[in-house]
């Protein structure tokens, strides 16, 4: 909801403010370029202005809900506010105030959250919330007759009050809050079409790394839909990043999965990992990518062990993020369903036929390389060039 003839959208960002001047004025920049692809890309109208400390979208009133929440999709962003703008001064202030309870205010309580971003105004923020209050209270009392609730108001009344402008608001959509996405060198994302892998790459979308998603086929121990699973995936993340090359590469692995399958039992999913690893290296390696992020959390899986995590991450001389390590299943499944990849993971698929019969939990290194094939890093680095690009 929002006010009457509200056109803009107030976009606020959180860790881009704490930055030094020269940091803070790249960082805006970007997001400001990431503002305006995504509103392209969803063909809503809006011209975005870089303002002192916060962008600042100009649209119309039809479209200003929807920029609203697309602006709220943004990497960096906090909150977005669609707002109606007025001239700084407190009469006109409280006018809005007034036009916007006599359209919107329908009963309950209510409170006045008002802010300056700029000191110099003749009134402060207490006089606003004060005689706004009033306004409102007199705009609405024909019909009603509304309590001020500061705890728990059931319509909230924002004002922020800049050099140029004052704005009147309703609503803050959330946003996912981090940094501009952009703002920090790539990684290879490994996506397997499950829950956790595409939330782990989203978390570090948020933190401003693109992703490069990697994707092993797993041959006759994955099979058409998993794939499918992975790629639907793919395509949710790329709408939260439209300016982005977000081509998946495809990799062949069945060979390799099927040759571990054969030759070790005992360890077998430590050097399937191990092989993703190398794999996804050398991906990195071809776009220049400083780390690879997985959606492994501690121990999810038997796989997924501490000491397990010791041993696979030997395979590479890369980083591996885990962004998921310390999240329980139904936080991954929980922001899973707000991302919106939720039910791409769980189209039907068949796989799991890999594992063996006994899991191993306590991998060692020395023990595994003796089992392991010699040719694993060469069958990566092969996999690896004979990869496929997807569109998402
Ligand atoms: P999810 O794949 O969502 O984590 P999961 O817990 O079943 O579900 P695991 O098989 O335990 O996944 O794999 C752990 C991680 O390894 C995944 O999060 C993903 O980053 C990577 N991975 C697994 N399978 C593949 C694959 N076929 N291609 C690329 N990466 C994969
Ligand atoms: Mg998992």
């Amino acid at each position: 909801m929002h006010p009457p003839g509200a056109d803009v959208v107030l976009v606020r960002h959180g860790d881009v403010s704490t930055k030094s001047p020269t940091v803070k004025r790249y960082m805006e920049g970007t997001l400001v370029e990431n503002l305006e692809a995504l509103l392209a890309d969803r063909s809503v109208p809006g011209e975005v202005e870089r303002q002192w400390n916060r962008p600042l979208i100009h649209t119309t009133e039809a479209a200003v809900a929807d920029a609203a929440e697309t602006a709220a999709d943004a990497f960096g962003v906090v909150s977005a506010s669609a707002a109606l703008a007025v001239t700084p001064e407190k009469a006109a202030i409280c006018e809005a105030l007034a036009e916007t309870a006599r359209a919107r205010y329908d009963g309950g309580s209510f409170a006045i959250d008002a802010h300056r971003a700029e000191k110099d105004h003749p009134f402060t923020s207490r006089d606003l919330a004060i005689e706004g209050g009033d306004v409102i209270r007199s705009a609405v009392a024909e019909e009603f007759e509304p309590e001020v609730d500061l705890d728990d108001p059931d319509l909230t009344f924002g004002v922020e009050v800049r050099e140029t402008a004052a704005y009147i608001y309703l609503e803050k959509v959330p946003g996912p809050g981090g940094l501009p996405l952009g703002t920090q060198a790539p990684m290879v994302a490994l996506i397997s079409g499950g829950i956790d892998s595409p939330v782990a790459a989203y978390e570090i979308m948020k933190r401003g790394s693109p992703v490069v998603p990697v994707y092993v086929d797993l041959g006759d121990y994955g099979g058409p839909d998993h794939e499918a699973r992975a790629m639907e995936t793919v395509r949710t993340l790329s709408r939260y990043a439209p300016n982005v090359d977000m081509r998946a590469y495809r990799v062949p692995g069945g060979d390799t999965v099927a040759l571990l399958a054969e030759t070790i039992e005992q360890g077998r999913m430590l050097s399937l990992r191990r092989f993703f690893f190398q794999v996804a290296e050398h991906v990195a390696a071809d776009v220049g990518a400083a780390g690879l992020v997985t959606g492994e959390a501690l121990g999810q899986k038997s796989s997924q062990t501490a000491q397990n995590f010791a041993v696979t991450s030997r395979a590479t001389t890369l980083p591996i993020h885990r962004p998921l390590l310390t999240w329980d299943k139904q936080e991954i499944v929980a922001r899973a369903r707000e991302i919106g990849t939720y039910s791409d993971s769980t189209i039907p698929a068949g796989c799991n036929r890999v594992a063996p019969d006994r899991a191993e939990t306590n991998g060692r290194l020395e023990p595994l390389l003796e089992v392991e094939p010699d040719e694993l890093a060469a069958r990566a680095e092969e996999a690896a060039a004979n990869a496929t690009l997807v569109e998402p």
